[in-house]
Formats: structure tokens, sequence, C-alpha cells
């Protein structure tokens, strides 16, 4: 059997970044990556932004590390992980390890019982990304169900490359379960400047082949493209019987990261973890997020001691529209917002402690609320101190 030192499976932020912090820590090789992408590792945020809304979006832009020293297997996804043995298992092969990080990320969730002769997009990888510049430029409508992040910046995109775009979804408000009001009525009027027509708080009974979707509320939509941006499920079904403890699908990790067996770590998207400063576990879907999961899962790797502390954030792009938010993720019982004309910060705060900030174009809120988020500040504190 093959065997190398350490075997990434993942070939996004996190595995990536895992496999360069191992190395450049002193880690011995030989270093496996493994993927069941196609293509070599890229970057996923462009793929609703500014690839979707360009004419030549068939350019991916590379994820700008460097993967000399490391092997990387494209289109070879793990079927099963055995901890007691120590080795993975490819349709190939089984190839053994002394250390390994699971980065398997996310795939997008759908919707139930769509039938098998439905033509529906999602949004994920490159693959998603030809099939969908291909469908839209072909096509003059648009649906995208949901109005999570992915679902509001590709409705903006899909509408600045000229599609009649509707966007559907259960919430009253864009991003508003999770926002609140007032983001959720800016991100409303940057979508509807962009003649997206939003069809809120109502369900999508069922999807007809090829493209008739039918609401809750009676309505029916038969446009020439459809989208579901429902969200992402962890892409830990090969792990089923490998005895890690998984909560919701999520690779359950301390603050090194290291599951309960030794040697083998989780990061990004799939992982749950123990947060060394918010004192709690906590899941994250952001890119910067699974670059620094993996950092600190790679040293460790190679013998070091580190724990993940930063606060997690992402931007967001909805057309020309930016967004930036740093936030612990896991509820907020309290909001503020400071508005200066068409600027904002949102402060959200949970028993007065501030748990996180949104703001749109005071990029100077994101790192002071960052800081202050860290700190443990609490809402008066971050009110007074802008
Ligand atoms: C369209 C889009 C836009 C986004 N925009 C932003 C943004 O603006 N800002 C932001 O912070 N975040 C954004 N995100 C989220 C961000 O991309 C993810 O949080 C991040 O990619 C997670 O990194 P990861 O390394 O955990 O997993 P992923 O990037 O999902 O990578 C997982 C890798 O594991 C591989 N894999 C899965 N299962 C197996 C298996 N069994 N065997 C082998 N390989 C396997 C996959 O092929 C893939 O290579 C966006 C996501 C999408 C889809």
């Amino acid at each position: 059997m093959d065997a190398y030192s350490l075997i990434v499976i993942g070939s996004g932020p996190g595995g990536v970044s895992a496999a360069r912090a191992y190395l450049s820590a002193g880690g011995a090789g030989p270093v496996l990556l493994l993927t069941a992408d196609d293509d070599p590792p890229y970057q996923r945020p462009p793929l609703s932004k500014e690839a979707l809304r360009s004419a030549d979006a068939q350019a991916l832009t590379p994820i700008d590390d460097d993967l000399a020293d490391i092997e990387v297997r494209l289109s070879s996804p793990v079927a099963a992980v055995d901890l007691s043995r120590r080795w993975i298992r490819t349709a190939a092969q089984e190839i053994g390890f002394d250390h390994l990080v699971l980065a398997p990320g996310s795939h997008p969730a759908l919707l139930p019982d769509l039938p098998s002769e439905a033509d529906w997009h999602v949004l994920r990888t490159a693959a998603d990304l030809r099939r969908l510049t291909t469908a839209a430029g072909q096509a003059r409508t648009a649906v995208v169900v949901g109005s999570g992040f992915i679902g509001c910046e590709a409705a903006a995109s899909l509408a600045i490359r000229g599609l009649q775009v509707t966007l559907v979804s259960p919430e009253i408000g864009p991003q508003q379960k999770r926002l609140g009001d007032d983001p959720s009525r800016a991100i409303t009027g940057w979508l509807t400047s962009l003649d997206v027509r939003l069809l809120l708080g109502v369900e999508v009974s069922g999807v007809e082949a090829p493209r008739r979707v039918h609401l809750q509320n009676g309505t029916t939509l038969e446009p020439d493209l459809l989208l579901l941006a429902l969200g992402a499920t962890p892409s830990t079904d090969f792990l089923a019987s490998s005895g890690l403890v998984l909560d919701e699908g999520r690779i359950c990790v301390d603050r090194r990261l290291e599951t309960s067996t030794r040697g083998v770590y989780a990061v990004g998207d799939a992982a749950l973890a123990q947060h060394a400063v918010a004192g709690r576990a906590i899941a994250v879907e952001h890119w910067g997020d699974a670059e620094a999961m993996g950092t600190v899962a790679g040293r460790n790797a190679a013998g070091g001691s580190e724990v993940w502390d930063t606060v997690p954030g992402f931007w967001s792009e909805v057309g020309e529209h930016t967004l930036m938010y740093a936030a612990w993720g896991d509820g907020w019982d309290r909001l503020e917002v400071v508005e200066d004309g068409e600027a904002f910060t949102v402060w959200y705060a949970r028993n007065d402690v501030l748990v996180g900030v949104l703001t749109h174009e005071h990029e100077d809120d994101y790192e002071r609320g960052r800081a202050l988020i860290a700190g443990g500040a609490s809402l008066a504190a971050a009110l007074s101190s802008g």
C-alpha cells in the first residue's frame, strides 16, 4: 500500500492551506492532496460575482498558493476512511497516512422531490459555473430560489448579464433572518435597482420538468433558467462509518482542530470547531476562515500547538455593493444600526455582548468590530467607540 506523511482531502482553501502550512512548518513529506474536483484549486467567491457577471465567465481565479512538493490528484473522491488502520480508500486504491486533514467542504442543498428530468442549476464548483453560464447565454429569464448570500449575489450577477431575474424565498426579506430588517431592506433596494423581481415570504411547493416552478401561493413560474441557492450541506457522507464524531454532518474538532483521533484534523465548512476566543464550538462557511483553519491544522500536523482564534468574517458583493460581516454567527438578540448616508454599520449583540458587525462602506468598522468582538466588548462600548 502507498503511504504518505500527510494526506489532505479537499482542494478548497482549507485543504490547500493545510498542505502548504504543514510543509512550511517543516512537516516531513510526502504530502498527497486528493480532491473530488476536476479543476486545479481555484477560488470559489468569484463564481457568484465577477465570473458570473462577465461574458468571459470561463476564466477561473486559481488559489494563489505554491503547490510545489504537494502531489495533487484531481477527480479522486475519497470513498472511506479507516482511522484504526490509518488509511483512506479511493475508487482505485487504499493509501496509508500518518496525519490526515479533512477539508471536504460542503455541497448545495436541494429541494425535496425534484423530478429527475428537471433542468436546474446549483453553484458550488467551476463545473457548475460553466453549465450555468452556458445556460445563461441562451436564457432571457431566470428564477433564483433562496435569498442567502449566494442567492442574492447570483441574482444580481444574472441581472447584470441582462437576464430578467425573479428571486423566490420563504424569508420576508433577503437575509432578513440572519442580518435583520435594516440590512435586508438595503439588499432589497440593491436587487430591485437591478430590476430583480422579489417574491418573498413564499415557499416553492414543487418543480415540474423541465423548469416549471410552483409556489405555495398558487403562482407558477416558467423561467428559461432555474438556479437553486438553498444553502449548503457538509460533504461528509464518506465518513459515516469512520467512527468520527459528527454533529449535523459536521466533523467535531477541538481548539487545535484535531478530532478525537490523534493526528486527524478537520477544517473549513465541514468542521464544527471549538473556538479559542468564543469559548464554544462554532461552524463557519467562509473562505478566509477555512484558509485560517487550514493553516492552524497544517502547522499542528507538523508538530505545532496552535489554536483557532480569529473572529470569523467575510465580504459579500450584491452587484456593485459590498457588505463586510464579522460574527460568531450563532445568533443575536439585539441590533443597533448606525447610518451615514448610503453607508451603514450594524452592531449585533447577545445579552449586551457584541457578537457581530456588518458594514457597508465603512471598512474601518469591520476591523474595529472584529477586535471588539474578540475582546468580548459590550454593545455600548462598540457604539461609543466609533
Ligand atoms: C458561489 C460561492 C460564493 C462564495 N462567496 C464567498 C465569499 O464571498 N466570501 C466568503 O468568505 N465565502 C464565500 N463562499 C464560501 C466559501 O467558498 C467556502 O466557505 C469555502 O470554500 C470553504 O472552504 P473548504 O476548504 O472548507 O471547502 P471547499 O472550498 O468546499 O472545498 C472542498 C473540497 O473538498 C473536495 N471534496 C469533497 N468531498 C470529497 C471527497 N470525498 N474526497 C475528496 N475530495 C472531496 C471538493 O471537491 C473540494 O475540492 C462562497 C461559496 C460559493 C459556492
